[in-house]
């Protein structure tokens, strides 16, 4: 029996084990990827408004995180598969047969990107499905390449890439782009960028590698098809809490509803970080309410046993 459980090795949970950690608990982190970091490893962006540390990327960030995993005494389990998770009991079942239980549970576990569903989206995956426009602009330069979604991140690497692609072709399913007026003016006013409202991509096509894409315009003219060989999916994200389904209070896009102790509606439960649709999703915001889940387990455990 642990003190915490933390489910989730992203910037919330580790802010959770650190500070855990620090209050005395019997603490194990467990991550399900090989590694540790959640969505840190995904930003090929620089990192500048995360107080007092600036970092080139995601993993530049993480590299100080990581440091100080060592020296900290809380257990952290990498490549763990759950096999399920009982909330009320706080047990958690391992795929490999191993049963863990703790006093108070902590979900951390993010969000992912949302994906399209369609042809050739997981097949294509380092065979033309673009993973950054900062990290593979170089890789894609001169080749012809087409975008889908319509907020910041979409546009922002539809620019990224115009910079060095010949044509690059935005399709987006709204009216109208959800994206900041800056990055839809510039889109505009780019000759490389063609914008395709009201429009789906319905397939990604290719032998050994992506050669075409699929558009299909919403007034129900036939498909048709462009060629290129590179396509970027940013259509938003959406929580990983497919293993707490029907045991938690979701808010009507899914996410954990928490109160402002980070605690969710079944007793001991607690979720914090991005798949607690906090107002602001940046990594401050996770290590914050890593750190609030912490000194409210620490505070009620202390009274438990004080009683
Ligand atoms: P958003 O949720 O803002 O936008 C997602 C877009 O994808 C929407 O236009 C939506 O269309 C579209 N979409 C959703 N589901 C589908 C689907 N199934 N098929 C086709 N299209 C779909 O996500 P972003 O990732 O763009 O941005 C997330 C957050 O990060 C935002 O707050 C954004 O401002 C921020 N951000 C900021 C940046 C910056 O400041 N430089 C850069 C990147 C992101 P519809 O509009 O029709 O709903």
């Amino acid at each position: 029996m642990h003190d915490v459980i933390i489910i989730g090795a992203g910037p919330a949970g580790l802010s959770a084990a650190f500070w855990c950690d620090e209050l005395g608990l019997d603490t194990l982190l467990l991550e399900q990827a090989a590694g540790i970091g959640g969505q840190l490893t995904q930003i090929y962006n620089p990192i500048e408004n995360y107080l007092g540390l600036s970092a080139r990327n995601g993993q530049e960030l993480l590299d100080h995180f990581s440091a100080r995993v060592d020296d900290a005494d809380f257990d952290l389990w990498t490549g763990v598969s759950i096999d399920s998770v009982d909330l009320k009991a706080r047990r958690i079942s391992l795929r490999s047969g191993e049963e863990l239980q703790a006093i108070a549970l902590v979900i951390a576990t993010g969000v992912r990107r949302r994906e399209l569903g369609i042809p050739g989206e997981r097949e294509f995956v380092g065979k033309g499905i673009i993973e950054s426009g900062t990290r593979d602009q170089q890789l894609f330069a001169g080749k012809d390449v087409c975008v889908v979604g319509g907020g910041d991140a979409a546009a922002e690497n539809a620019l990224l890439l115009a910079d060095v692609c010949p044509t690059v072709t935005l399709v987006h399913r709204g009216k109208k782009l959800r994206a900041r007026r800056e990055f839809g003016e510039r889109l505009q006013s780019n000759h490389c960028v063609t914008v395709f409202t009201e429009s789906v991509l319905t397939r990604i096509i290719g032998n050994q590698e992506v050669e075409a894409v699929e558009v299909q315009r919403k007034e129900g003219l036939k498909p048709f098809q462009i060629a290129v060989r590179g396509v970027l999916i940013r259509i938003g994200v959406e929580p990983n809490t497919d293993l707490l389904r029907g045991q938690l209070q979701l808010d009507e896009q899914g996410y954990i509803s928490v109160d402002s102790q980070q605690q969710t509606n079944t007793p001991w439960v607690f979720a914090i970080g991005d798949v607690a649709n906090p107002l602001a999703p940046t990594i401050s915001g996770a290590t914050g309410a890593g750190a609030t889940a912490a000194k409210v387990i620490a505070t009620r455990l202390n009274a438990r046993k004080a009683n």
